[in-house]
């Protein structure tokens, strides 16, 4: 099996080496990762400068393309262009931090994962919850029999539709993790505030934080985190929400070949 293994922490982030030398168990392994820290990019994508690339070893485990773009940007060029044979799984983490919730929007981990679901291969998103100590290796160890069990029993849609699965590891501390949940995406607004302060020359400067205040509701991937278990998600990138197509047909609208 050929694996494309990408992040948005940055080629050298401890995430992903952990995560390397776990899926090279399943498969042979590609790095195709962002040369800097790319954590909250989201799906962006660099359209109007040529995307940097650079071949380099990293953590004396794997020689990797280091691109200057946005996660989303090395999946896309790595199957277009880097890749010798196109993956049969893209893999995305170990994202130093959880993304669950809303913040599913604004990772940049899982956006190359659905980047690589957009391209037609079954993709993965994978995260790590802050805590004391950030034990990568053990995370990976849990990922990695998570997605081999996907592969082998897996939820079988048609190929096409775009298998996205977004897993969530808590801290890894006291006990945990209790087990396995699936559950669908939180969408509580997060508790936060920009922070003020006067930056270089009097100017005002804002930092946001803050994280979600409650344990999110019942059967979501925040409550399974907070709760201290596994979660997995599937996810899709098709953002029409279909029980609204009916309604929204059925308005008054204007004709607009008449404006
Ligand atoms: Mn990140």
């Amino acid at each position: 099996m050929r694996i494309l293994l990408t992040n948005d922490d940055g080629i050298l982030a401890p995430g992903l080496v952990a995560l390397y030398r776990e899926l090279v168990t399943l498969g042979q392994v590609s790095v195709a990762a962002p040369d800097t820290v790319q954590s909250a990019s989201g799906h962006a994508i660099t359209i109007n400068t040529p995307l940097m690339v650079k071949k380099v070893h990293a953590h004396d485990a794997f020689h990797g393309w280091a691109v200057a773009g946005r996660p989303a940007d090395c999946v896309k060029l790595a199957v277009g262009e880097l890749l010798e044979h196109p993956p049969d799984l893209v893999v995305s983490g170990i994202n130093d931090g959880a993304n669950v919730g809303i913040n599913v929007l604004y990772s940049g981990t899982v956006a190359a994962a659905a980047e690589g679901a957009i391209l037609g291969f079954p993709s993965v998103a994978v995260s790590l919850e802050w805590g004391d100590e950030m034990n990568f290796d053990r995370a990976a160890r849990i990922a990695t029999r998570l997605i081999r069990s996907w592969l082998e029993t897996g939820d079988r849609l048609p190929e096409g539709a775009g298998r996205l699965l977004n897993i969530n590891v808590p801290s890894l501390t006291n006990g945990r993790p209790f087990g396995l949940r699936v559950a669908s995406q939180a969408v509580d607004k997060a508790d936060e505030r920009y922070e003020h302060s006067q930056g270089p020359g009097g100017v005002s400067q804002y930092s946001l934080t803050g994280w979600h205040s409650g344990t999110g509701q019942p059967d979501t991937d925040l409550r399974a985190l907070c709760d201290g278990y596994v979660v997995v998600t599937p996810l899709h990138f098709d953002l029409t929400e279909r029980r609204r197509l009916g309604t929204l047909s059925a308005c008054d609208w204007p004709d607009v070949t008449k404006a």
